[in-house]
């Protein structure tokens, strides 16, 4: 199951850079002062499982979007199994965080480094979106009706509210990994019964309760 072709499927990544710099989130001024209309989020428990198979970003202050996948596992529940598999190097695969059927959240690679989940892949005519983006896996079969629990879209929700606010991305800018990758349809996910309207709806909510600026997760 590990081994399966939805997994394999993610092995494709883009290529090494081995840039250096210290990572900073797009809304940290050069002074170093976060923006003082913005709120960061706290963060969900998280559990790591440190995965290789990643390096470092082009531009390490330059996250600008959110990825979402789902991991094509048909029978598997757990963020560990995935994780798992992303821990082994021959995988060549990874992705910042992995989200179970049970709502558990286990992160595999920094924020700050270049996880290998999107392949080739083209946003807003800039490829690499490995480059400036992070990347979210929930444990799905894909097959359209193994369902997202409600556990899933609550802590995609609130990991994303989290990432929102400490990276400025753009409600707009998050995407699913079938917008993205190139050639167009070569991925699927995540898969058609991924409820789009009710995350974002989730999302703006737990970004308005937490006092974050609506007009800066709207911003085109
Ligand atoms: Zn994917």
């Amino acid at each position: 199951m590990i081994h399966s072709k939805g997994l394999l499927g993610l092995l494709l990544c883009g290529s090494a850079s081995m840039l250096t710099g210290t990572p900073q989130p797009a809304h940290v001024a050069a002074t170093g002062q976060l923006a003082p209309q913005l709120t960061v989020l706290p963060k969900p428990a998280v559990t790591w499982v440190v995965s290789p198979n990643a390096d470092a970003r082009t531009k390490p202050d330059g996250i600008t979007c959110l990825v979402i996948h789902d991991t094509q596992t048909p029978g598997v529940v757990s963020a560990r199994i995935i994780a798992n598999h992303f821990g082994n190097p021959r995988a060549e695969a990874s992705a910042h965080f992995i989200i179970g059927k049970a709502g558990e959240i286990i992160q595999c690679v920094d924020e700050s480094r270049r996880a290998w989940h999107v392949g080739p892949s083209l946003m807003d005519g800039v490829p690499k979106v490995n480059d400036y983006s992070i990347g979210i896996e929930l444990v799905n079969a894909e097959d359209g009706s193994d369902p997202f629990t409600e556990a899933q879209y609550r802590s995609l929700a609130s990991l994303s509210a989290h990432l929102v606010s400490r990276y400025t991305i753009p409600i707009g800018r998050i995407i699913g990994h079938r917008d993205v990758a190139m050639p167009l349809g070569r991925k699927q996910d995540p898969a058609d019964n991924f409820a789009w309207d009710r995350f974002r709806t989730d999302l703006g909510t737990l970004l308005a309760k937490g006092g974050y600026p609506l007009k800066a997760a709207f911003r085109p």
